[in-house]
């Protein structure tokens, strides 16, 4: 694993507040983990970044259509048009890049122009605005935009507390920086050690605690074989909070094994009910016997009427589906083709987000598109290598390791093939 180290952090981002909030050794490995090492994101989970990603063109082109926008191949050059920018009073900035690139770095949606005075180094001070495709405004948000503050101080020698935030419904929320200062500081506080801390070190006072992100992480790689060589991960199992796996060690009750064997009292004496009791011995004991277990039992005939499908897409235009394919047929993919899709269909990640997008409407009752992916991210539990199809394919083919799922060249198997022994294995473990 330590080839995979670098021996210099990546300079501070403003994710990096957040990422520390959620996971000290993800925070970490954005610091040092080697590009190598970081585990693909799978194309339906890409796809929704990607709409993130046009949510802000939607928003500048909404909001700002006449902004100045920094556009640049490196940062010594966005940094330069940015200071350029601000140096002439542009009343808006947008992608503004701040920092000095080696410790310090980040890229501010909008600026906002606030004052004009000689007195100031730019002779001119802008207020901070971003932009979120998410429901509401998240803590993360608000230390992401302090850091910038303390960054764009830096330049312009003055700070507003006031700033906003645009959301997914378009409505621009006005937010106060110092209400989070606390908790920003204090992130800072922590965060910025681990710049010196080595490996080993990190291992020492970072253990890998198991939580739901980490299937989602791009550092998996570099945590999840080391969980499954080690059987004290209870925190994978989803009835047991915290408390309960600290109540639950303190007893030598370490892993799945020992959990099994432990008396009935002891869940009681931590809070369980005798319903609650039985419900987590039948997730351990599916999980102990499978490697995976069910948050909440799926109907055992839940896959019974859905037909499998994957898309083919066009050679030349990888992002164009041509046609639908079953195990029985391929229908071309026109609008024409309307009556065909009557029906309940289940996909894999992008291919049901496209088949979901473009059915949408035509007519509820008829056409029933289901998500894989979804149900198992909401419904099954596990050290998964990853919701990728290849990597799911993997794990529930023979639990192989990370090393294999990289280098089996049977990876290629054709999709439709895949998401059939996925189904088919979820459905045999509901029978068991
Ligand atoms: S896989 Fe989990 S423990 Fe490892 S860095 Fe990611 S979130 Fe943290």
């Amino acid at each position: 694993m330590k080839e995979y180290i670098k021996s210099r952090p990546k300079p501070t981002n403003g994710h990096q507040l957040g990422t520390f909030l959620q996971c000290k050794r993800k925070a970490w490995l954005n610091y040092f983990g080697h590009e190598a090492l970081k585990a693909d994101t799978p194309p339906h989970q890409q796809h929704l970044m990607d709409e993130g990603l046009r949510f802000e063109d939607d928003i500048f082109e909404m909001y700002y259509p006449e902004a100045y926008e920094v556009k640049g191949d490196n940062f010594a050059i966005r940094k330069a048009l940015t200071l350029d920018a601000m140096r002439r009073g542009e009343p808006v900035i947008l992608q503004a890049q701040l920092g000095d690139g080696t410790t310090t770095v980040g890229v501010a949606d909008i600026l906002i122009l606030e004052d004009t005075d000689e007195q100031l180094p730019l002779g001119h001070a802008y207020s901070l605005g971003e932009v979120k495709h998410s429901a509401q405004v998240a803590v993360s948000h608000l230390t992401q935009l302090l850091w910038y503050a303390s960054m764009l101080a830096v330049d312009q020698q003055k700070t507003y507390d006031h700033s906003f935030v645009i959301i997914k419904n378009k409505e621009q929320i006005k937010v106060q920086l110092t209400e989070v200062r606390g908790i920003y500081e204090e992130c800072l506080e922590g965060l910025l050690p681990l710049r010196d801390l080595s490996w080993e070190e990190l291992g020492e006072q970072h253990p890998i605690v198991y939580k739901k992100s980490c299937n989602k992480c791009q550092w998996r790689y570099a945590c999840i074989p080391e969980l499954m060589q080690q059987e004290n991960h209870l925190s994978v199992i989803p009835l047991l909070n915290a408390h309960h796996i600290m109540a639950l060690k303190a007893e030598n009750v370490n892993g799945p094994t020992a959990l099994l064997q432990a008396p009935a009292q002891l869940f009681a004496n931590i809070g369980f009910s005798f319903l609650e009791y039985r419900r987590l011995i039948f997730q351990v004991q599916t999980y102990h016997r499978l490697g995976f277990g069910f948050k909440e039992k799926i109907q055992s005939l839940y896959f019974g009427s859905l037909t499998p499908f994957v898309l083919d897409y066009d050679d030349q235009e990888p992002e164009r589906p041509i046609a639908l394919r079953t195990a029985e047929k391929t229908i071309p993919l026109e609008m024409t083709a309307y009556p065909e899709f009557v029906g309940r269909w289940i996909g894999y990640g992008l291919d049901a987000l496209r088949l979901q997008q473009w059915t949408k409407g035509w007519s509820d009752d008829q056409i029933e598109v289901v998500n894989l992916a979804e149900v198992i991210e909401k419904q099954l539990f596990g050290l998964f290598p990853g919701y990728a199809l290849n990597e799911l394919y993997y794990f529930f083919q023979q639990q192989i390791s990370i090393e294999q799922l990289v280098l089996d060249p049977d990876k290629d198997l054709d999709r439709l093939e895949k998401l059939n022994f996925l189904i088919q294995t979820i459905e045999e473990a509901l029978h068991d």
